[in-house]
């Protein structure tokens, strides 16, 4: 069995593990590292980046987990997640992970609502506009040239992938649409175990 690991020390961590069970795999809440030991992929939640990322850094978890990415380990980030994972923040604060060749610009929609649902075409999913709920979200300014870009809304990206990185600036766990954390574990982490690590 597929054996995922959800860092666990801010946010909305059991929403995502509700949503990777439902869809048959195991999960566990990476607190410590630890918690690392024989991970098919990691998912990172939504939540306060700054928060996620200094808990991250006590816990001793940001070389870790940026080691097990940089030799193939899929990880899949939300929202605070995607920030986490970015090389470059606009606001110029400390990048955390620092995995994805990707400039994050924070709070991009959060002035005119808090939060919003709206829906967004990823063709990777499929044809139906997948709903995705928006909260204090970021977008992503530019990318390298290795990151696909996966979804725009209103233009801004929303979506991107560099090979088994996956991030997006809304919260899939927090619908009942499964396609995204479904694409992450056929498209990314599956084929990964193939590959020898
Ligand atoms: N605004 C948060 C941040 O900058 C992200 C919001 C979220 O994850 N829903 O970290």
């Amino acid at each position: 069995m597929m054996k995922i690991g959800v860092v666990a020390v801010q946010g909305a961590f059991r929403e995502h593990q509700r949503m990777l069970n439902q869809l048959g795999v195991d999960t566990i809440e990476i607190k410590r590292s630890q918690h690392l030991e024989n991970l098919n992929g990691i998912v990172l939640p939504g939540g306060e980046s700054t928060s996620i990322g200094k808990l991250m850094r006590e816990y001793g978890l940001i070389e870790p987990i940026r080691e097990m990415v940089q030799q193939g380990t899929p990880i899949f980030g939300t929202c605070a997640g995607m920030i986490v994972m970015a090389k470059t923040i606009s606001s110029g604060e400390e990048p955390h992970l620092a995995v994805m060749d990707v400039t994050v610009s924070r709070n991009s929609f959060g002035r005119q609502k808090d939060s919003f649902e709206a829906d967004l075409d990823m063709d990777v999913i499929g044809s139906t506009p997948f709903p995705a709920v928006f909260i204090r979200a970021p977008h992503i300014e530019s990318v390298g040239e290795n990151v696909r870009v996966l979804s725009r809304y209103q233009g801004r990206i929303v979506a991107v992938q560099e090979k088994h990185c996956l991030a997006i600036s809304f919260h899939p766990e927090l619908t009942d649409d499964s396609r995204i954390h479904q694409y992450f574990l056929e498209k990314i982490v599956q084929p990964s175990l193939q590959t020898v690590r």
